[in-house]
């Protein structure tokens, strides 16, 4: 009788955690849903592009004619959430109830789908017409190199060949391949949604030091670095919110969220 009433405990025990796991899975999901809304639906994402772009042409003007270079001049361009549009997969993963993955990723991407950010056609276009390279630098694996390409083709952005998308071969860290830009062009602005599209200062995200460093080097903001908005993914949320640690379960995740926010 004890021992049918510890194996009944146990079975009990196990379906309330499964149960407080599908909870918390089914939380982490609305999460990400009411920012994926957000990117979609809110016009006031779609003004946010359009301040960027608008910011970073007013920049490109001022370059021309003002500043006569010896290396030809280049825009470094993270591609995504700055130049495409991938939330149709991340919103496909949250009806799916699935987080990202690779396989699913490199599936959307051979889909070329994607579409532009708001924006981003006439500005690149326009830095191109200026006489400006416009080098793609992204994340993306390696072996998405040929699928993004034409994508990248397929919406009309300019320099969307091999030679100027970038993407991730040994190291996530963007600097080396910045510095292989830099040293055959001089580089008039750096857009991205990620502070890692500026500079390597901010791989470093230990407590604290990306937002010193982005109030030791504010005065870029709007002038060389132009910033877009993406609240559904980002070192802001994997190296902040979860300390870099890829392997909390759903449960976890949700308390570190309640943990960090801050109420008064
Ligand atoms: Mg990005």
């Amino acid at each position: 009788m004890l021992k049918f009433k510890s194996i009944f405990f146990v079975l009990t025990m196990l379906f309330v955690i499964s149960c407080e796991e599908e909870t918390t899975i089914q939380q982490n999901q609305a999460y990400n849903t009411n920012a994926i809304l957000w990117q979609q639906h809110a016009a006031e994402y779609r003004a946010l592009a359009h301040q960027a772009f608008n910011i970073a042409k007013v920049q490109i003007d001022n370059l021309a004619g003002l500043q006569a270079s010896i290396k030809p001049w280049a825009v470094i361009a993270d591609i995504d959430e700055t130049v495409l549009d991938n939330t149709p997969y991340n919103a496909k993963m949250a009806l799916l109830g699935k987080e990202f993955d690779k396989a699913s990723w490199f599936d959307w991407g051979l889909q070329k789908k994607a579409k532009a950010v708001p924006g981003a056609l006439t500005f690149f276009n326009y830095a191109a017409e200026k006489g400006i390279k416009i080098f793609y630098i992204s994340n993306r694996y390696e072996g998405q190199k040929q699928e993004t390409i034409e994508n990248l083709k397929k919406l009309g952005f300019p320099n969307a060949d091999a030679e100027h998308v970038l993407l991730k071969a040994s190291t996530s860290g963007k600097e080396p391949r910045r510095m292989e830009v830099k040293s055959t062009h001089q580089i008039a602005l750096l857009l991205g949604d990620n502070l890692s599209d500026f500079s390597e200062v901010f791989d470093d995200r230990a407590e604290g030091m990306a937002h010193e460093n982005v109030e030791k080097m504010r005065l870029l903001f709007g002038s060389k670095f132009i910033v877009f908005p993406n609240a559904i993914y980002g070192h802001w949320e994997t190296k902040e919110i979860f300390d870099g640690n890829y392997d909390w379960t759903p449960v976890q995740k949700d308390s570190i969220r309640r943990a960090k926010l801050i109420a008064y």
